[in-house]
């Protein structure tokens, strides 16, 4: 294990992965400078996290964080600014929050997710299921508790299941999964990893520590994880929904197969359509779920128990409200485009869908094609809503709203008995909410307002 007393060390960033990073090297004798460039006043509710040994700075960088033996940035942050180059220039390591609690620990197993979309919903899946078959499971990272929160918990007998962003994986250095798994990689955040093949490359470092006694679950109908395949050195154990795998997790006549070397088993004892969860989109979760918890050797009764009881997570295709045969469903956490697409496939036509918030750069053009088959009105709103307006003119009627309140009352006036009213933005929340979770719950407070 790492030692880091007596070792200088600036955070950046004063949010919830910089503050437990922070709070623990302190625990451990470092000498911790945590830097934000929002003010004081903003970041009040944070500073009140930070242990009292920790020097703190607010308002911008200054050159103090330089003075160190190690730099952490934390996800939120580029670090394309001219006192990160000259951190490089003085050859100070910048290293992120996961790679130093995985300095610190020495758990039974780690078993990491990331991707573009599912990642939260794979993670707790994968946490319910070993706690169903009564391990000692810590379940983080991206999702909830920062690892760095997790590390004193850690025993010989954890299993720690851990949500990883690509943000989070941009600079690692020795953090090995044993179990990892890529979900899909689709266009997101190319505001800041520049291009398809730069963030696929990202994603795919979550495998470049391991060796071939870990496992490495990739999404065989993803085009960039069929790519990555070529480069892993650990036993790659492919999924997928479309097609038979000889080695790997499938669907065959309603049921989860395993093949091993061309040799098929019936493995769960379970039937596709029992799964709560909606669309096909969710059945690739599942499998990622399903291999995974194979390869650890879980009991197949308990694996599907846990599949057919799951009723998905807040803010992820959740039902709202049903009034006069129309139901309300929250898809809140859809911040891109190819989540809203899936949400689409995961309804029938005649549906009202609410886009918007803020772009992230990527295009709406994607969803030209299924708009236009199963959306009988398109609302949009928010900062988004005329590029939206612009980029899908012609596939359906579009109506323009400032904002959710307005959306809900447009939707429920426009949508027909047995209809749905889809809630999917497919843009980030901040030009109007603090996050995803604040949008959400807006939403489902207009959806609660309708009088019948
Ligand atoms: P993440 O943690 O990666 O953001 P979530 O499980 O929170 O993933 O889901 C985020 C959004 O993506 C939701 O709108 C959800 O319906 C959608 N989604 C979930 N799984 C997938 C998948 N495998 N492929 C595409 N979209 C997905």
């Amino acid at each position: 294990m790492v030692n880091y007393k007596d070792k200088k060390i600036s955070i950046l960033g004063i949010g919830k992965s910089g503050i437990a990073c922070a709070n623990l090297l302190d625990s451990l004798g470092a000498k911790v400078l945590i830097s934000d460039v929002k003010d004081k006043n903003t970041l009040k509710n944070n500073i009140n996290k930070i242990s009292p040994g920790i020097k703190i700075e607010t308002g911008g960088h200054s050159k103090n964080i330089l003075n160190a033996d190690l730099i952490i940035p934390s996800p939120g942050i580029d670090t394309n600014f001219s006192l990160i180059e000259e951190a490089g220039k003085k050859n100070i390591p910048l290293l992120s929050e996961i790679e130093i609690a995985f300095s610190l620990v020495n758990p039974k197993l780690i078993i990491a997710i990331t991707g573009t979309n599912g990642k939260s919903t794979v993670t707790t899946l994968i946490g319910e299921i070993f706690k169903k078959a009564g391990k000692d499971v810590l379940v983080g990272g991206n999702i909830g508790t920062p690892f760095s929160d997790l590390v004193n918990k850690v025993n010989k007998n954890t299993v720690l299941v851990l949500e990883i962003s690509s943000f989070q994986l941009e600079r690692i250095k020795t953090f090995k999964p044993d179990i990892g798994i890529i979900l899909n990689i689709t266009p997101d955040h190319l505001e800041r990893h520049k291009n398809m093949d730069v963030y696929a490359g990202i994603k795919a470092d979550l495998f470049k520590n391991q060796t071939a006694r870990d496992f490495c679950i990739l999404n065989a109908d993803d085009r960039y994880c069929a790519e990555i395949a070529k480069r892993i050195k650990s036993q790659i154990i492919f999924f997928s929904r479309q097609k038979q795998l000889k080695k790997g997790v499938f669907i065959k006549e309603e049921k989860i197969f395993l093949g091993l070397n061309s040799i098929f088993y019936d493995y769960l004892p379970l039937c596709v359509s029992n799964i709560k969860l909606p669309g096909p989109h969710n059945l690739e979760n599942v499998l990622a779920v399903s291999a995974s918890a194979i390869v650890a050797g879980i009991n197949p009764e308990i694996i599907a128990e846990v599949l057919e009881n799951f009723y998905g997570l807040e803010h992820r295709l959740e039902f709202v409200r049903e009034i006069n045969a129309i139901k309300f469903i929250n898809d809140s956490k859809s911040t891109n485009v190819f989540s809203t697409l899936v949400a689409i496939k995961s309804f029938s036509s005649g549906m009202v869908l609410i886009m918007g918030g803020k772009d992230k750069g990527n295009g709406y053009f994607p969803l030209k094609k299924l708009i236009k088959e199963k959306i009988k009105l398109l609302i949009v709103l928010g900062e988004a809503s005329d590029l939206i307006m612009e980029q899908l003119s012609g596939t359906t009627k579009i109506i323009k709203v400032p904002g959710v309140r307005q959306a809900v009352e447009v939707a429920y006036k426009n949508s027909s008995r047995e209809s749905i009213v889809l809630f999917s933005p497919g843009c980030s929340s901040y030009d109007q909410f603090k996050n995803f979770r604040e949008r959400g719950q807006f939403f489902k407070s207009e959806v609660g307002k309708i009088k019948i």
